[in-house]
């Protein structure tokens, strides 16, 4: 595969704070990223609309203080009118960029609320405000869990993009192959928009073990023992963990990936030297 794009964007995820006390601490996090000076952060949302009003005012404040900020969205159990007022609230606050998704409802979320798939929210966001926004979207190298197939989730996926998606990202995985048999399926199939992996760094074998299950990610059986044997030891496998995923990412660009998006799960210290290891700031 080669270079797809002369410009890569390198971007940075958070999810919104549950307490004071978190977002007093993503506030430092996101002064310390800001220095790397990625393309954009991104800020979670939860799509029962949990977090509706903490991603708004995450998005807006982040903005403010001159970071280029793109709201994660799904209808979820949202009304359209409601989509349609942090729509306006995000263009008056200078925010260009919109994660569109279909979302998972979070358990609670009561049997009465629809799922509304990621090409509906694609449509009606370029139906209501035309080209304003640069929509990225979700695709799942691994497979999405609900899928039938990967024929069949790669054709939603391209729904998405013929709804005006700009550009993907992608569900986080360890193993570089699966992300160019994807794209090359992708591209064989008609879907030319960049596809940016996501990428996750390890720092707790038992967090990500859980999390991995739930969203069809596969941790490698060598990988997964290799981090059992840390154990307790927590400095071992956050070393080991940096190591591994900086060379995940060397293979990734050297394979010609048009950038990475950094799942930061609010913390500064791994994406920040995963970034340094990589000399990303000089890579663009
Ligand atoms: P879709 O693209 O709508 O696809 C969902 C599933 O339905 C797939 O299996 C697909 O094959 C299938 N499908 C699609 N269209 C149709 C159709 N018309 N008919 C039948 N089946 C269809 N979750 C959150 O709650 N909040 C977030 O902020 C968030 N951010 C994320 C960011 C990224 C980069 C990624 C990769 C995931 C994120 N997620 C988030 C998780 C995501 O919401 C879940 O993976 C969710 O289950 C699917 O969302 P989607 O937008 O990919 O859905």
């Amino acid at each position: 595969m080669a270079a797809e794009n002369s410009s890569r964007s390198f971007s940075i995820e958070f999810y919104p704070p549950r307490t004071a006390e978190g977002e007093a601490k993503l506030d430092v996090v996101h002064e310390e990223l800001a220095r790397l000076q990625p393309d954009f952060f991104s800020v979670t949302y939860g799509a029962g609309g949990s977090t509706r009003a903490g991603t708004q005012q995450l998005v807006l404040k982040y903005r403010q203080q001159g970071s280029d900020v793109a709201p994660h969205l799904s209808f979820g159990g949202t009304s359209e009118d409601e989509v349609l007022e942090l729509l306006a609230s995000y263009k008056e606050g200078g925010i260009r960029r919109i994660v569109a998704l279909r979302g998972d409802i979070p358990s609670g979320g009561g049997s009465s609320m629809q799922y509304r798939y990621a090409n509906e929210l694609v449509k009606f966001l370029r139906e209501k405000t035309g080209d304003y926004f640069h929509i990225e979207v979700a695709c799942y190298p691994e497979v999405h869990p609900d899928a039938r197939s990967l024929r069949s989730d790669v054709d939603f996926f391209k729904q998405k993009v013929d709804a005006g998606a700009n550009s993907a990202i992608t569900q986080y995985f360890y193993n570089p192959d699966a992300y160019f048999y994807f794209v090359d399926y992708c591209r064989d199939k008609g879907i030319t928009i960049p596809i940016v992996p996501g990428i996750m760094p390890i720092t707790n074998y038992e967090n990500l073990s859980r999390f991995s299950a739930k969203c069809g990610a596969e941790i490698p059986l060598w990988l997964g023992k290799r981090l059992i044997e840390f154990g307790e030891d927590v400095d071992g496998l956050r070393d080991f963990g940096l190591e591994f995923v900086t060379s995940l990412c060397e293979k990734l660009l050297d394979g010609g990936a048009p950038g990475l998006h950094f799942y930061s799960m609010n913390l500064s210290k791994n994406v920040s030297q995963i970034w340094n290891n990589l000399s990303l700031s000089q890579r663009k």
